[in-house]
C-alpha cells in the first residue's frame, strides 16, 4: 500500500499530514503528487469528497517552498487558486495553512461579499499561495492592487462549475495576467466538451487522472426516493426529519425562494433550519454554515451553491427535496454525505413532473434508486402542514431572511387591509406552534407533529407579527413594500 512518504513529499508536510491523521493517500492524491511535485500540469477529474485539496495543495507547496527566496514581493502571489464560491475558496485556504503549518508560507484568500479593502489588506504584503474567487480577483488587479505577473503555479478548482456559474469571461481574462510558463493544475468533477476545451487552453501537455467517476455515486450512500406530490414535499420532509433523529442533515432546493420557505416552514413544525444561497449575505451565509458544523443548527437548507466542494464533516443525511434538472448534479448533492469514508443516506424527493428527471439520475448512476413509501399516518402530517401555511397560497416571503421576513410581515398586515385587490397577493409569515415568529427567540426545540400538541392556527396562535423581539413594533413601511416588490430582495 502506499503511504505519503512514498510519494517524494517532504518531511515537515509529511508531519502535517500525520498531525492530520492521514497516513494513506486517496487515489487521486497518490496519482497526482508524483507528477506535480515533478512540475507536470495535470487535468484531473475528481468530485469533491476524493482528497483533491490536498492532492494539489501538498505537492505545490512542497515547491514553493523549495524554489523560495525569502518573502513574497508585496502585492504578488506565488501560487493562486482559483474556486468558484467563497465557501470553498475559505475552506482550500484553511487546508493550505494546515499543511503549511510551521513552514514560512504565507497564505491568504480573498472573495466578494466582504469589504474590498479586507481584500487589498489580504495581499498587500504578497503570499505564497492566494485563493480567490474569480470576481474579486479581478476586481483587485483593475485596482492595480494585485499583480499576477510572477505567479509560478495556478490551480482550477471545480472548473465545470465555474463555468455553470458564469465565470469563463472573467478566467478567460485572468489567464491572460499570469506567465505562460506557470504549473497548471486543472479540476472539473466532470469534463463535457466545453471544460475540455478550457483545459487545454490552460494546461500544457498535462498528465490525466480521473478517479471516481462522477456517475459511480459512493457505494457507501444508502439511495432511496419517495413519490409524493410537490404540494406535500414540506410535510414530507417534517416527517423525514421529525420522525427519527438524523443528526445533520442537508437539504437541496432548485430555488432560493423555495429554500426560504422550506426553512420557514420547518421552522413553524419546530424544527432548527437555516438556509445557505446566493441572495444570502456573507455574514448569513457564514453563520448558517457555522452553526450547522457546530451541530447547533442541525438542518441547512441549500441551493446548489452547496452542493459541491464544502466539506462539512458528519452530513447523515441528504435529501434531495426538488429533483436537480442536471443529473450530475444530484451526485454532487449526495457527495456531501458519506464523505471522508463515514456511512451516509440520501432520499429523494420525486414528483410526478420530476420523474423524468429521476430516470436520468438512474441512468446516469446506473442504478435504480429503491423506492421508500411515504410514513405510516402522512395524510394527517399534510394536513397539519397545512394548517401552518398562509391562509393564502402565498410566497411572498422568498428570498429574504428570516428576520427580515419577520419585519415585512408587518408591513404586509398593513399592506393587506389597504389592498385593492383584497390581498390576493399577500400572505403571512408562519408561526412556530409556540407562537413566536421565526427568528425571535423561543424555548426548546419540540415538533409538535409528533407530541400530539394540537396544532393552532399560524394566524390566530397569538403575538402579532408586527411585535419584534425586543417588543417594539416595527416600522411602518407603506404600500411600496409590497409583498411581491419585497420578494425578490434578499
Ligand atoms: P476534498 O476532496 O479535498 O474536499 O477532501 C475530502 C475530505 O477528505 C476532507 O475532509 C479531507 O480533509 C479528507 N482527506 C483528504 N485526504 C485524506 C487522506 N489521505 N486520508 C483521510 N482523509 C483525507
Amino acid at each position: 500500500m502506499t503511504k505519503f512518504p512514498d510519494l517524494g513529499l517532504s518531511r515537515p508536510l509529511i508531519a502535517a499530514l500525520e498531525a492530520k491523521n492521514y497516513t494513506v493517500p486517496t487515489p487521486i492524491q497518490a496519482q497526482a503528487i508524483p507528477p506535480v511535485l515533478a512540475g507536470r500540469d495535470l487535468l484531473g477529474i475528481a468530485q469533491t469528497g476524493t482528497g483533491k485539496t490536498a492532492a494539489f495543495m501538498l505537492p505545490s507547496l512542497d515547491r514553493l517552498i523549495a524554489a523560495s527566496t525569502g518573502r513574497p514581493t508585496p502585492r504578488r502571489a506565488r501560487m493562486l487558486v482559483l474556486a468558484p464560491t467563497r465557501e470553498l475558496a475559505a475552506q482550500i485556504a484553511e487546508s493550505a495553512r494546515t499543511y503549511a503549518a510551521g513552514q514560512h508560507i504565507s497564505v491568504g484568500v480573498i472573495f466578494g461579499g466582504v469589504p474590498n479593502n479586507k481584500s487589498i489588506r489580504e495581499v498587500s504584503r504578497g503570499l505564497d499561495v492566494l485563493v480567490a474567487t474569480p470576481g474579486r480577483l479581478l476586481d483587485l488587479v483593475d485596482q492595480r492592487q494585485l499583480d499576477l505577473s510572477a505567479l509560478e503555479i495556478l490551480v482550477l478548482d471545480e472548473a465545470d462549475q465555474m463555468l455553470d456559474l458564469g465565470f469563463v469571461h472573467a478566467l478567460k481574462r485572468i489567464v491572460k495576467l499570469i506567465p505562460t510558463g506557470r504549473q497548471t493544475l486543472f479540476f472539473s468533477a466532470t469534463m463535457p466538451k466545453t471544460i475540455r476545451q478550457l483545459a487545454d487552453a490552460y494546461c500544457r501537455n498535462p498528465v490525466e487522472i480521473a478517479v471516481t467517476p462522477v456517475a459511480k455515486t459512493a457505494d457507501r450512500i444508502g439511495q432511496t426516493v419517495t413519490h409524493v406530490n410537490q404540494a406535500e414535499k414540506q410535510a414530507l420532509l417534517t416527517r423525514v426529519l421529525g420522525d427519527q433523529p438524523v443528526g445533520r442533515a442537508l437539504v437541496f432546493s432548485r430555488t432560493k425562494h423555495g429554500a426560504d420557505k422550506i426553512v420557514r416552514f420547518l421552522e413553524a413544525a419546530g424544527i432548527s433550519a437555516g438556509a445557505i444561497h446566493g441572495n444570502k449575505s456573507q455574514g448569513q451565509r457564514e453563520r448558517a454554515l457555522a452553526a450547522f458544523r457546530d451541530g447547533s443548527m442541525p438542518v441547512l437548507v441549500a441551493t446548489d451553491i452547496a452542493a459541491r466542494g464544502i466539506d462539512i464533516p458528519g452530513v447523515e443525511l441528504v435529501v434531495n427535496f426538488d429533483l436537480p434538472d442536471v443529473p450530475e448534479q444530484y451526485v454532487h448533492r449526495i457527495g456531501r454525505t458519506a464523505r471522508a469514508g463515514a456511512e451516509g443516506r440520501a432520499i429523494a424527493f420525486c414528483s410526478p413532473d420530476e420523474r423524468i428527471n429521476l430516470r436520468d439520475i438512474e441512468k446516469l448512476v446506473r442504478m435504480k434508486i429503491a423506492d421508500a413509501p411515504l410514513p405510516e399516518g402522512f395524510m394527517a402530517t399534510v394536513a397539519e402542514i397545512k394548517r401552518l401555511k398562509p391562509v393564502k397560497k402565498a410566497d411572498d416571503n422568498q428570498g429574504v431572511d428570516r428576520f427580515k421576513a419577520g419585519r415585512r410581515a408587518d408591513g404586509r398586515r398593513r399592506d393587506q387591509r389597504n389592498d385593492r385587490h383584497g390581498g390576493a397577493k399577500t400572505g403571512h409569515q408562519p408561526k412556530r406552534a409556540d407562537g413566536s415568529v421565526p427568528g425571535e427567540a423561543r424555548g426548546p426545540v419540540r415538533n409538535p407533529l409528533r407530541s400530539g400538541e394540537p396544532q393552532r392556527h399560524p394566524q390566530r396562535a397569538g403575538g402579532h407579527p408586527g411585535h419584534r423581539p425586543d417588543g417594539a413594533r416595527a416600522p411602518f413601511r407603506g404600500r411600496s413594500r409590497g409583498p411581491s416588490r419585497g420578494a425578490g430582495r434578499a
